[in-house]
């Protein structure tokens, strides 16, 4: 299957951080087809195995995130409107007259909307005012609370925006989580590449939970597969549309990507900055498949890579990944042939790792 028929089944499984279940089976049975071992940890995350033709050499994990944001039922009013909290970095400002799916507690996804008051209703300074989600509420058609927990919705389940794919002009294509869902239909291309030209290191190839929530679900996964080298795929923030020209570089269709700078201070105070051999080989890479290599470094932004690098003796750990327009909205934007590029550059980088590489910083 190309990537981009598994990219729009993957963008329309419903899967909110701590919900990936669907996603992480569907991704199990795909990797299945070229992984030796495939299976689910305890927190969810997808592993996939290729044994390496050689014993002795560094751990390779190639990983990126299955969930995507959402909301938590907050309260149901008596009338049956639906108050919700974020489940990750949501942008409020998309939110009025969006069309939701909730999931109740049976496993059912039920169709919703997020109201909001009547355009014609609305004084001048409402029109150019941005509601708090917690000012908003979702409509699933119910007239009352009794009629919503009939549904088994209640506090605690989770929202997500209507999963959507459209096709673009070219190879462009557009709808819900772009991020990360790109990344998981590259790790099956990856997947497909190691196993016909099957690498001298065992690889693992992981789909991870949380990482719009807490970022931390990729470390339970390194905690068993105790990796010597990490390569995270992710998307990057596009720097091709009028309002982001003058903040970065990377253009869609300009191949992939490779994030040289994450850092989120606020409490968090983490990020990731590349490990030099494993980016000088991503570089050499590169250069020998005539695969332009884009550049993206950014404040303000921290990946599930962050904790990875801290686990064990340490891991090299290296960010990758495709640009996209529109981030965390219900419409990004990518060019699947970036995804299909960043694919062929990441299997060939792990196909060059053996004994020589130099695992330490400096
Ligand atoms: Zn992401």
């Amino acid at each position: 299957m190309k990537i981009k028929e598994i990219l729009r089944e993957y963008m329309l499984l419903p899967a909110p951080s701590g919900y990936e279940a669907e996603m992480a089976y569907r991704m199990k049975d795909d990797l299945a087809l070229y992984c030796d071992a495939t299976r689910l940890d305890r927190a969810g995350n997808c592993i996939g195995k290729i044994n390496g033709r050689r014993a002795g050499l560094p751990v390779v994990m190639v990983f990126g995130h299955m969930d995507q944001l959402g909301f938590i039922v907050r309260r149901i009013d008596d009338k049956g409107f639906i108050q919700v909290d974020r489940l990750g970095g949501i942008p409020e400002k998309v939110l009025p007259g969006l069309s939701v799916i909730l999931r109740g507690e049976n496993g059912v996804w039920y169709s919703g909307v997020f109201g909001t008051k009547s355009h014609h209703a609305m004084s001048q300074e409402e029109k150019y005012n941005v509601e708090r989600v917690t000012e908003l509420y979702i409509d699933i058609g119910a007239r009352s609370k009794e009629e919503v927990e009939g549904l088994s919705i209640h506090v605690g389940c989770p929202v997500i925006y209507k999963p959507s794919f459209s096709e673009l002009h070219g190879d462009r294509i557009t709808g819900t989580a772009v991020d990360n869902r790109g990344a998981c239909a590259c790790l099956v291309g990856i997947a497909k590449l190691l196993n016909q030209k099957r690498p001298d290191c065992d690889v693992y190839i992981v789909g991870t939970v949380w990482e719009e929530f807490n970022l931390r679900g990729a470390m339970l996964a390194a905690r068993t597969i105790k990796p010597d080298i990490a390569i995270s795929l992710d998307v990057t923030l596009a720097g091709d549309t009028h309002d982001l020209s003058a903040h970065f570089e990377d253009t869609l269709g300009g191949g992939p990507c490779v994030q040289l700078y994450s850092f989120h201070g606020r409490g968090t105070l983490n990020g990731t900055l590349p490990h030099a051999p494993l980016f000088k080989s991503v570089k050499e890479t590169a250069a020998r498949l005539c695969c332009p290599l884009q550049r993206f470094a950014a404040l303000g932004i921290l990946t599930d890579t962050a904790y990875i690098q801290l686990e064990g003796e340490g891991v090299a750990c290296l960010e990758m990944g495709f640009p996209a327009r529109y981030t965390h909205t219900p419409n990004e934007v990518c060019d699947v042939n970036d995804i299909a590029a960043l694919s062929v550059l990441v299997a060939e980088v792990v196909l060059d790792i053996d004994e020589n590489f130099q695992l330490n910083r400096l």
